[in-house]
């Protein structure tokens, strides 16, 4: 770093603490700032001005405190700053635009089309720009727009932001993030849709008090996430977490992968694999087990196999404190699934391993609301030094 850069750098980093600061604790004043940061009272001044300038912040009413100065407090204006959430499925684009208080604003769907020809990806960028369009008219003025989020299902390059693979959405090496600040100067941030969803519930959510976790989406395809200590392992080339490869059947039932293997838990447990290998949508198929039907009830008891033994490979090499189970496919069979999941599961894991909690989500969140908390999470976000092995 030189002279220039690190000082830039620094200037940033006692910004992003103060705000963050008043984020998490405001209403606070510039004197408990000082105190709390260790920074200069003059820094501290220039800092809050600057972000006053930028109508981040709002000075409230003066405090009564006897003598001298009235401190006075500062907050973010919260109310009045937006994101904008974008979640990219293979059949439909839904956005979101919420407030800082997490309050949605106002929703938008538009459904993709399914053309498979060389305007392929034009159209989907085109759909996707087209609900940010229709979201953008409801922020009241520009500079309160503070970023663009995309949850995406398939292998994501969150720093580059790019698409790597998504099967679903015939996506490799796709340059989403260039693509869209093309059309907007905002920032743009990427991110797959089950490292997503474990980053916000390891925030403030069902994992909070965890440290080690992994979450696993059962959805129209199926993603997971590992986390560490609190930190979400992307592995070495951003495929960890890719749990719809695990191979589970084998046989007869060792289903064609679009991966290229066969056998792979999607073929037969996912939203899509289940329509391909199977021939129902998930709603039939939640319908059917409701209902019932012998033919659905058994491949259900070969789901639950499936799942139950690739979670407890998983859960006996990893020994995480929770495993958080979500998505579609959940959604849609409730207990008819979970319970045999759940009781194979302890049946199968080492007893040393047996205090793993195993959660499920009542309902899946909202991919669009998750991503624009990744708008905000970015905003208040400390840049550290990353250091790297050479
Ligand atoms: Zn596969």
């Amino acid at each position: 770093m030189n002279e220039n850069t690190s000082s830039k750098w620094l200037k940033s980093v006692n910004q992003q603490k103060v705000l963050r600061l008043i984020y998490a604790e405001g209403p606070i004043s510039r004197v408990k700032l000082a105190e709390k940061t260790g920074l200069t009272a003059q820094t501290i001044t220039n800092i809050v001005n600057r972000l006053l300038g930028e109508e981040i912040l709002h000075e409230n009413v003066p405090l009564e405190n006897g003598v001298g100065r009235k401190p006075v407090p500062l907050v973010v204006k919260s109310e009045e700053l937006y994101a904008l959430g974008i979640e990219v499925a293979v059949k439909y684009v839904r956005g979101t635009l919420v407030d800082f208080r997490n309050v949605p604003i106002s929703e938008v769907t538009e459904t993709m089309s399914s053309d498979t020809n060389e305007d392929h990806d034009e159209n989907k960028v085109e759909c996707i720009v087209k609900v940010i369009d229709q979201l953008l008219k409801r922020v009241p003025k520009m500079n309160q727009l503070k970023g663009i989020g995309c949850s995406i299902q398939g292998l994501v390059d969150s720093t580059d932001g790019v698409v790597l693979l998504s099967s679903g959405l015939h996506w490799r090496n796709f340059p989403l993030r260039e693509r869209l600040e093309q059309h907007y100067n905002l920032p743009v941030y990427l991110e797959n849709d089950a490292n997503l969803l474990a980053l916000v519930e390891n925030l403030n959510g069902s994992l909070a008090a965890s440290n080690h976790n992994v979450t696993v989406k059962l959805d129209y395809g199926i993603g997971g996430a590992h986390v560490m200590n609190k930190q979400l392992n992307s592995g070495a080339g951003h495929v960890a977490g890719e749990l719809g490869h695990c191979k589970t059947f084998f046989g007869i039932e060792a289903m064609p992968c679009h991966c290229g293997a066969k056998g792979c838990l999607t073929t037969l447990v996912s939203g899509s694999g289940m329509k391909r290998n199977l021939g129902f949508t998930l709603e039939e198929f939640g319908h059917r087990i409701r209902e019932g039907d012998p033919v659905a009830r058994e491949w259900l008891a070969k789901m639950a196999e499936a799942v139950s033994s690739a979670l407890s490979n998983l859960i006996t090499f990893l020994n995480p404190d929770h495993v958080l189970f979500t998505g579609k496919v959940l959604d849609h069979t409730g207990n008819y699934l979970m319970d045999p999941l759940r009781m194979r599961i302890l049946e199968n894991i080492p007893e040393s391993c047996r205090k793993v909690r195993l959660l499920r989500l009542e309902q899946t969140p909202d991919d669009s609301v998750l991503a624009a908390g990744l708008v905000m999470n970015r905003f208040f976000d400390v840049p550290t030094i990353h250091l790297s092995v050479i």
